[in-house]
């Protein structure tokens, strides 16, 4: 059986704030600091987009490297959308990250399943920047980082946005269109996952967190167009996701892979990556690469670093 969302009603962002008080004063100084000398960040944080131009049509997709989990920042004309944070030790850092992209408000925040890889690092950045719409799906986790964002969301009285399947919304001159989840997963916590499509002009991008087949299937069968330039792979490249199929359908030219450097669970597949390569997808990886950052005009995407090439499985490096 699923749980169900409940409200937590305890104060979380007080106490993040008085308990960081000290440490929150020596994180702005560091942050003045790298503001002036940028070569000072560590490999993976250095990224900074332009701003964005008066004609509009630009949008700016930064897959923010987490180790093992996932976090992308999106900009297009001065508005934002956060996807995940990774976990609770990444807080810190998403939010070091977003400040020094100017961000002070995120239009939307989407928390796409409740694991402590994507939401862990939500509660700060919930806590330290003004947010519009919440995203999550309906489906709760009994751990202590689940209950840390419902704090955080109640603390600022914010509410949560059921995301349903086909609405749209705007993002600046771009928008996105849910496209998943399609139905109850029951304690299947991955497939749960909210899916977007994120379009601007003629370019598209596709995130479906940590959907597994079940769910992939269930997003063919609702019928939208799923094709896309750009495709988060699921799950960080687990053989759980990413189905041949459910691949030929999105046609990807991009696919982004966010996956911690050796971690434990052999992320990403050597099945999938096979996939991928079969298809003559070229690959940007977080493991190997740090932050990567994708710049849409709308007709083409420009990237701040070229597809890896190493075909290297997460098996390998166990
Ligand atoms: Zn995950």
């Amino acid at each position: 059986m699923k749980k169900k969302r409940t409200s937590a009603g305890r104060r979380s962002c007080r106490k993040t704030y008085t308990a960081g008080g000290i440490a929150g004063s020596i994180l702005s100084l560091l942050l003045l600091l790298l503001l002036n000398f940028p070569s000072l960040l560590p490999a993976g944080l250095t990224g900074r987009a332009e701003p964005a131009g008066s004609d509009g049509g630009r949008l700016t997709v930064h897959y923010i490297d987490v180790g093992q989990g996932d976090c992308a920042l999106i900009e297009c004309d001065g508005h934002y959308m956060l996807i995940d944070a990774g976990n609770n030790h990444k807080g810190a850092a998403v939010e070091d990250y977003l400040q020094y992209q100017g961000v002070t408000t995120l239009d939307y925040v989407i928390g796409t399943h409740p694991d402590a890889d994507h939401i862990g690092g939500l509660d700060v950045a919930i806590c330290s920047f003004d947010c519009g719409t919440i995203f999550l799906p309906d489906v709760a986790n009994d751990t202590r980082t689940y209950e840390d964002v419902i704090r955080a969301i109640d603390e600022k009285n914010y509410q949560i946005t059921d995301p349903v399947a086909g609405d749209t919304y705007a993002l600046g001159s771009a928008s996105f269109t849910i496209i998943a989840p399609n139905r109850d997963y029951g304690s299947e916590l991955n497939d749960w996952s909210v899916g977007i499509l994120l379009q601007n002009g003629r370019n598209r991008f596709l995130f479906t967190g940590d959907a597994g087949e079940d769910a992939e299937e269930d997003i063919l069968e609702n019928g939208m167009d799923i094709s896309a330039d750009v495709y988060q792979v699921a799950h960080h490249g687990s053989r759980t996701g990413t189905a041949e199929d459910f691949l030929k359908a999105v046609d990807p030219v991009y696919a982004v892979i966010s996956a911690g450097e050796n971690n434990q669970y052999g992320h990403p597949a050597s099945e999938v990556l096979n996939r991928l390569r079969t298809e003559g997808v070229q690959v940007f990886r977080t493991d190997e690469q740090g932050t990567i950052i994708a710049v849409s005009d709308g007709t083409d995407i420009t990237w701040n670093c070229s597809p890896s090439v190493t075909w290297q499985a997460g098996e390998a490096s166990r």
